[in-house]
């Protein structure tokens, strides 16, 4: 909560926090101004650059002169690029009317809140969540209930668990999988139960599927028996910034019945108008082109996770699940919490300060007494980090 300094805010400007991932970012390139050696694991983000074919259709797409407007729901051919990857990746059919082409995966959920969501109307977001997705609820004037899942469970998500938090007013369901922060991937016969429970109860499953293709093997969901199912309540919510290191292009899309799609452009076309044209080129460069960098980062990141999982649930006193896609770990640090730093965010503090090694406290992902660690850093910081996390659990004497 902010005030205003004197400005006249809005109530809703007021009542949004800032994302606790940018505060932790900031903080730890503050210290690193400071000319201190930070290891900043607190960034959800490849740490690799754009693949060279992306950046140069982008170059080209420039020269071609793709530097006017582009129409509110993306260019067409973005649009069918969208498509064919779902269709050949996801094994899922979306025709280009059902896609809509949206600044990053951030601004694809916040239009599709804004569009499907009101005053009075409940939102179940399983928890641990990203951060984002319980403020984007909150902006749409609608309330995010939440479902905890259990770390003695893997922190995966049933139908059941779902099932239970419904109140008459619910109109959706948010889905991550794999998870931000847990890494947990919903098992393909939950997600069919789930489809059906939504189609059933008249709520629109929300299913983001960010990290969808950083996966580490675990079975994939059937996500078109998940829309046969589910019918107009599927609606999926992905990006480009992951999958092609493309975190600062801005390029992301919300896929669903082609009303919704015409309602999320409409909202772009009063607002940004989209991505930059010339960068929506380059995406579709990026979908149609060769796939060998997506599976390359995918192999990448399972390295690291099979380095960090056992390092960090090896530290005495910690526990954590093995996240099977994505590049986060979220371990269980309540061992370690004591009257002089009672909570997680008092120690992820400690930890930068005194170690130099920077977390994101589980408090913002509704998880108190937990902390997530992205692994999309090199291996040779990885291995200092968890080194040092070591020596300043193991300093305090506990767990
Ligand atoms: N969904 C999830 C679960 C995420 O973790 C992120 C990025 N942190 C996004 C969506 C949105 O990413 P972007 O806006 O960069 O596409």
């Amino acid at each position: 909560m902010r005030n205003g300094g004197g400005a006249p805010l809005s109530r809703r400007a007021r009542s949004i926090q800032v994302s606790p991932t940018v505060a932790m970012a900031q903080r730890a390139a503050a210290l690193k101004a400071e000319g201190r050696r930070i290891l900043d694991f607190s960034v959800g983000e490849p740490d690799q650059g754009t693949p060279a074919p992306i950046t140069e259709a982008a170059v080209s797409a420039l020269h071609a002169g793709r530097t006017r407007y582009a129409p509110a729901a993306g260019v067409p051919e973005l649009r069918a690029a969208v498509a064919r990857r779902y269709l050949a990746t996801g094994k899922v059919a979306f025709t280009p009317a059902e896609v809509g082409v949206t600044v990053g995966g951030k601004q694809a959920l916040y239009l599709a809140c804004q569009a499907l969501l009101g005053r009075g109307d409940d939102v179940v977001v399983p928890t641990p969540h990203w951060p984002t997705f319980a403020e984007c609820v909150r902006l749409a004037g609608a309330r995010p209930v939440f479902a905890q899942t259990k770390e003695s469970e893997g922190f995966r998500v049933t139908a059941r668990l779902i099932g239970r938090s419904l109140t008459p007013r619910t109109r959706a369901v948010i889905l991550n999988s794999p998870s931000n922060p847990t890494g947990a991937v919903v098992d393909p016969g939950e997600l069919m139960a789930l489809a059906r429970l939504a189609r059933r109860r008249g709520v629109t499953l929300l299913y983001d599927d960010t990290y969808a293709r950083l996966g580490f093997g675990a079975p994939s969901p059937d996500l078109q028996a998940a829309r046969d199912a589910a019918g107009d309540r599927f609606v999926v919510i992905g990006t480009a910034s992951k999958t092609f290191c493309m975190t600062g292009w801005r390029i992301g899309w919300v896929l669903g019945p082609a009303a919704l799609v015409e309602a999320c452009a409409a909202l772009v076309s009063h607002s940004t108008q989209g991505p930059s044209t010339f960068v929506q080129f380059a995406a579709a460069e990026a979908l149609d082109g060769p796939q060998d960098v997506v599976d390359a980062l995918a192999a990448e990141y399972r390295r690291r996770r099979d380095f960090v999982h056992p390092a960090v649930s090896a530290i005495p006193g910690v526990t954590c699940v093995r996240p099977d896609g994505g590049f986060y770990v979220f371990p269980n640090l309540q061992a370690f919490l004591d009257p002089r730093t009672p909570t997680t965010l008092a120690l992820v503090s400690r930890l930068l300060e005194e170690q130099g090694v920077a977390l994101v406290a589980g408090e913002g992902f509704g998880a108190p007494g937990y902390a997530r660690l992205s692994f999309a850093r090199p291996m040779e910081e990885l291995r200092e980090g968890v080194e040092r996390i070591a020596a300043f659990l193991g300093g305090l004497g506990r767990g």
